[in-house]
């Protein structure tokens, strides 16, 4: 015989019973098989709601009992022939006011004991159990309908009784053995006591009907029909890329559902685990797909068979100096939570005795605190030990395994995993048998944890990066199409899944959690919705994704103060907006520190000539013990191309136009013209070598004319410009004569530093820079005389953008 149990999702509408239906035949043609049903999807869960809404005095429950009425009627009207129909209503309805009634009684008494609320659900399976061997009938299959209240014999702990094994298995064999019809329909979940009161398995016990009525008619096998194609790797609600495991081992299985893999009621197990019947975790919407296998012995080597996780776990610790070589202490504890039933899923006790942390289950921590703080009462009094203390909101991550005894260093990528992801691990517990690893984490992290842990120990090692970029102009709209580009070649050389998750304008912003496509951005942002960056903050955090990364392609100052708030919550920030940086002190170090703490990056190295590698180089000569005694660079792309490019028949105010439509300046070129912007440049460049400065400690020699400086706007300005066309031309003039080239250069010596216009002779290396291109001179004590030179492209939206992919990858790769 086979034993076939199907779920809620499975049997929860017409359309779905009819897939059980034809799974239920097939199967029938060759062996005799049970079936055992669970309540129709949601009914449940809707019977304990107007149980309790009839228990507060609230008359709404009338509409809930409506509800569940409405449901199976539609369900029997779709199903059943309509000359079967009447006669299977009549029965629903004489059920239907067994329940209302039972329902008004609660109202009217305002009370609801465990035992009416098993009453109550027991209705559930009772309809569903009726309603699908009747329509089972209707397709002319040999079947029969038998109430598993009448088999299964439990003691008097209602809703969550424990079933009396001798008496049931005597009951089922018995049953079975006179049974002639090729199928029985039962329900799942309820049964009776030695009374005849009704009684419940507990939530999700129709599995444990099911393996109950397996294990005393010793079946072949027993399938679980549920919504998902067998028992996956990790929770495929909170993590896409989990997949069904094939074959697992009984003891496997009991560890993951213990530990909230919900596909299996964990009680499950353990009757068909003595007799060795195999269980077979099958999917009622995808028949043919395989499933999972659970058997005695795995023929599944990996080590790792799946990480599960449960939810709504709050962490108890007691300690006190008073716990220390005193022998019954964790008795007392654990005996006082017993009489309590509360159940405790994990426990932590360091060798000095001086706390034990547990977790279980937030609905049982005031009961728990008022248990352990009457036992304690002594001690709390007198101080030896301190009152509980209680965090809420926390959740256990397990991984399970048979075979990790036999592997070292599991645990240790476990939780280095986590941590370098930021998940804070507030308890850890591995048993000797170490078939099971696991550690309370907060709630808030539970994707971040299944996600980073999965793609660890079960992906193919690619890393994903989550990209949520600000700004899609210039600079932002080369970076999207290089990414475009680079995507699967990063994907195929570096294992790093670059997805954009995130895009804003100034006007609007798109969130897709799969990953924007980048072939058409364009018309996706169109249709964003309005930007507002407390949203945007608020979608980063909530998603929390692993490798995030917050991309600021603009130069607005409002945006550079978000970055600590990205950096709290462990986003990294990559920028090619100066202003951070170089505002004052204080801030820049609080960015790099909190960048430190958080283990989130704060990359900028466009902060300093595009795309060229000026910062990341320098930082690699400080981590290496290498000492900056003097920078000499020209660092502004816009002021180069203006001087290269001003000259007799070219005058000032024409180049600078030009810079300007060529986008060689920032939008507002006085920020280049007055220095302002190397000013920046080379702040960060001394603050980066290891040296406290502000931009007011900065020499500015201008170059300007006074009515240039004076100028409040940007057209004003360029008026200036032209009028005062003989100071330009005479600070050319002079150069020229001295055979020397005009260079905007900055300087950082001794700690000091300056910028302003130089002549420079033709021997220096500044001498022959072309077009709007960038030098570095890094004197070190590594390179005294020589300097350590880079040039090359150092503004353009093209080498900028490649700049800001560069700090990207280096994430990718850190
Ligand atoms: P049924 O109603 O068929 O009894 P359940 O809702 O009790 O179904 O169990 C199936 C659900 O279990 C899946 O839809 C899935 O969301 C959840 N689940 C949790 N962990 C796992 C896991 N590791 N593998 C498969 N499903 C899981
Ligand atoms: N109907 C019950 C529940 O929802 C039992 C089950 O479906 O397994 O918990
Ligand atoms: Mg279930």
């Amino acid at each position: 015989m086979k034993v076939l149990k199907f779920g809620g999702s499975s049997v929860a509408s017409s359309e779905n019973i009819n897939k059980v239906i034809s799974i239920v035949e097939k199967s029938s043609k060759k062996n005799k098989i049970a079936v055992v049903v669970s309540a129709l999807g949601g009914i449940t869960d809707l019977l304990l709601e107007a149980g309790n809404l009839a228990c507060s005095g609230n008359k709404d429950y009338k509409k809930t009992f409506e509800t569940i009425e409405e449901k199976h009627v539609q369900v029997v009207r779709e199903l059943i022939p309509i000359n079967n129909q009447s006669n299977v209503l009549g029965e629903i309805k004489k059920m239907l006011n067994k329940l209302e009634n039972t329902l008004e009684g609660v109202f009217l008494v305002n009370e609801l004991s465990n035992k009416t609320s098993d009453k109550i659900v027991s209705f559930g399976e009772l309809f569903s159990s009726f309603i699908i061997a009747n329509a089972m009938q209707c397709n002319n299959l040999d079947v029969i309908l038998k109430n598993s209240q009448e088999l299964i014999v439990t003691n008097n702990n209602f809703s969550n009784a424990a079933v009396l094994f001798s008496q049931t298995t005597s009951k089922i064999k018995e049953y079975f053995k006179q049974n002639n019809s090729k199928i029985v329909v039962l329900p799942g979940f309820v049964a009776k006591t030695e009374n005849g009161e009704v009684s419940t398995l507990g939530r999700g016990g129709s599995d444990y009907t099911a393996a109950i009525i397996a294990a005393a008619t010793n079946a072949s096998i027993l399938e679980i029909w549920t919504d998902v194609s067998g028992m996956y790797t990790a929770n495929p609600k909170f993590v896409r890329e989990a997949f069904p495991i094939p074959n697992i081992s009984y003891q496997e299985a009991m560890e993951l559902s213990h530990f909230g893999a919900k596909v299996l009621y964990p009680p499950t197990i353990q009757p068909v685990l003595k007799k060795e019947i195999p269980i077979c975790i099958k999917n009622t919407f995808e028949p043919d797909a395989a499933g999972t296998l659970i058997t005695q012995e795995s023929s599944n080597k990996n080590p790792i068979k799946g990480i599960s996780h449960i939810e709504n776990m709050a962490l108890i610790t007691l300690e006190g100096s008073g716990m220390i070589g005193i022998p019954g202490i964790s008795k007392r504890l654990f005996e006082a939570l017993s009489l309590e039933k509360i159940n405790i899923s994990l426990i932590t006790q360091a060798s000095s005795e001086h706390s034990i942390c547990f977790a279980i289950s937030n609905n049982d921590t005031i009961k728990a605190k008022n248990a352990i703080d009457t036992e304690f009462s002594y001690e709390i009094e007198h101080a030896k030990i301190k009152p509980v203390i209680v965090e809420e909101n926390n959740a256990i991550i397990a991984l399970v395994g048979d075979n990790m005894k036999s592997h070292q260093g599991i645990s240790g990528k476990m939780f280095s995993t986590l941590g370098k992801n930021n998940v804070n691990i507030r308890a850890i517990a591995q048993g000797a048998s170490e078939k099971n690893i696991s550690a309370v984490i907060l709630h808030k992290d539970i994707k971040k944890a299944l996600n980073t842990l999965h793609s660890e120990f079960f992906e193919n090692q690619t890393k994903q990066l989550n990209l949520f970029v600000v700004g899609v102009g210039n600079v932002g709209g080369k970076l999207l199409e290089q990414i475009k580009q680079q995507q699967a070649y990063l994907l195929k050389n570096l294992r790093l899944q670059v997805r954009v998750i995130a895009l804003t304008n100034s006007k609007k912003m798109i969130f897709n959690e799969d990953g924007i496509d980048l072939k058409d951005w364009k018309p996706a942002l169109e249709k964003g919705t309005a930007l507002n960056m407390d949203l945007f903050h608020q979608k980063v955090t909530d998603l929390n994704y692993r490798n995030s990364i917050f991309i600021d392609n603009t130069a607005n100052e409002n945006i550079s103060k978000l970055y600590a708030n990205y950096l709290k919550e462990s986003v990294a920030v990559v920028t090619c907006n100066k202003i951070s940086c170089s505002s004052n002190y204080t801030n820049y170090l609080n960015l790099k520190q909190l960048a430190r703490e958080y283990n989130a990056p704060f990359l900028f190295e466009t902060n300093v000539g595009a795309g060229l590698p000026i910062i990341d180089t320098l930082k690699n000569l400080i981590a290496s013990g290498d000492k900056v005694n003097k920078i000499q660079a020209v660092l502004s792309g816009s002021l180069n191309f203006v001087f290269n490019n001003f000259n007799e028949e070219n005058s000032f105010y024409n180049v600078v136009e030009q810079a300007g439509i060529q986008g060689y300046t920032e939008p507002d070129p006085r920020i280049d013209l007055s220095g302002v912007d190397v000013m920046r440049k080379i702040l960060i460049l001394a603050r980066e070598s290891g040296t406290i400065l502000e931009l007011n400690d900065i020499e500015n020699d201008s170059f300007l004319p006074k009515a240039s400086l004076a100028a409040d706007t940007v057209p004003e300005f360029l008026k200036t410009l032209k009028l005062e066309a003989e100071h330009f031309n005479k600070i050319y003039k002079k150069a020229a004569s001295n055979n020397c080239r005009l260079k905007f250069v900055a300087e950082f010596d001794k700690g000091k530093a300056k910028v302003g216009l130089q002549e420079i002779p033709a021997d220096h290396p500044f001498y022959n820079l072309d077009g709007s291109d960038n030098i570095v001179l890094f004197f070190t004590d590594r390179y005294p005389i020589q300097p350590l030179i880079i040039k090359g492209a150092g503004a353009g939206a093209d080498v900028t953008a490649s700049g800001l992919f560069a700090d990207i990858i280096r994430i990718g790769n850190n």
